[in-house]
């Protein structure tokens, strides 16, 4: 209930300059995203890494409103495979884009063959240089069929192109059924979605995520299982037994600032661990959108405000 409120507030440009004015929302941003700078996400990377953790790295920005913004925000992914590329980690640092970021939902360019497909395809050229790959992240479920689209002609040269799929979704089961044998990422879905289109309590998301990753698991894809959910997690490791999938043959994943003891136990256990790590100016939507996820994190950034 307060997660819906928020996200509806989240739109609100007024809310967006009273959040980011705020000085004590520094602090509560950056439990949750690695920095500005190329330089910052780059010192993130290492000191995962360097703890045995693999990371994808995403830009912060999404829904740009001009040409411009989307042409430097490929730019931004370029820059940073640039910088990861004398560090040698290969796959073990990866790149997640939102395609509204760089240029989806510009003069109506949902549809294949527009700047967002130039723009991602320079990314997975730079990736691959660097032995990286891309995943596509899943926006609001009005950009779900254009990202599968790009995503498909992607997959032409780039075959390694991963995307995420929203369980909520009520069309996801058939979605994943149709990616069975690619880079999956499975989340539960961070976005306000009306219930002609998404499951809407928490039970069903849960029951949901199960079906799809049981599709995912008896594929000959690579499952990417995204929750900090400690239920779902422990089923994905059954399901992955039951259909022979190795450790070397699905991975867990989860965000930057959350849950990282679970990270470090679950690497250590010998499970591969992606953490997301986001990093840019552009904050806003994202930083929201884990608000949202939690009351005990609003909580926390009222007691920021209050101190
Ligand atoms: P929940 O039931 O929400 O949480 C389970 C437990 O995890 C909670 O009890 C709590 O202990 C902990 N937890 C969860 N969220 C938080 C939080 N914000 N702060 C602190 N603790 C928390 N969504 C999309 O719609 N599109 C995407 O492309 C996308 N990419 C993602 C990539 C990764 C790697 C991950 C991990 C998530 C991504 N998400 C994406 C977000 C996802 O949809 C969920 O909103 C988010 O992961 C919370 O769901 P959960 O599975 O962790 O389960």
């Amino acid at each position: 209930m307060l997660g819906s409120l928020l996200l509806a507030v989240s739109r609100s440009p007024l809310a967006r300059r009273t959040v980011s004015g705020l000085r004590a929302t520094r602090k509560v941003v950056d439990r949750f995203v690695a920095g500005e700078s190329t330089a910052d996400a780059v010192a993130a990377v290492r000191r995962l890494t360097g703890s045995g953790l693999t990371v994808t790295i995403d830009h912060l920005g999404e829904e740009v409103r001009d040409r411009g913004a989307a042409v430097e925000a490929a730019k931004a992914y370029v820059t940073l495979l640039d910088a990861l590329r004398p560090l040698g980690l290969g796959d073990r640092a990866e790149v997640s884009v939102k395609l509204s970021a760089v240029g989806l939902t510009l003069d109506g360019d949902m549809a294949l063959g527009g700047m967002a497909l130039d723009h991602v395809g320079q990314i997975c050229l730079a990736a691959r240089d660097c032995g990286a790959t891309v995943t596509l992240d899943m926006e609001d479920h009005t950009t779900v069929d254009s990202t599968l689209e790009i995503l498909r002609a992607l997959r032409e040269d780039f075959p390694e192109t991963g995307v995420a799929i929203q369980a909520y979704l009520l069309r996801s089961e058939a979605d994943c059924r149709d990616l069975a044998g690619s880079r999956v990422r499975l989340v539960k879905g961070a976005y306000r979605e009306p219930a002609s289109v998404a499951y809407q309590n928490k039970a069903e998301v849960d029951r949901a995520y199960v079906r799809c990753l049981r599709v995912l698991m008896a594929g000959s894809g690579y499952p990417m299982v995204a929750t900090h959910d400690d239920r779902l997690i422990a089923i994905a490791e059954l399901l992955a037994d039951r259909y022979g999938h190795g450790r070397d043959r699905y991975e867990y994943q989860m965000l930057y600032g959350i849950r990282t003891d679970r990270q470090r136990e679950l690497a250590a256990a010998g499970h591969r661990v992606r953490v997301y790590v986001p990093f840019g100016d552009d904050w806003y939507g994202y930083f929201m959108r884990r608000l949202a996820e939690r009351p005990a994190n609003v909580a926390f950034f009222l007691r920021a405000l209050k101190g």
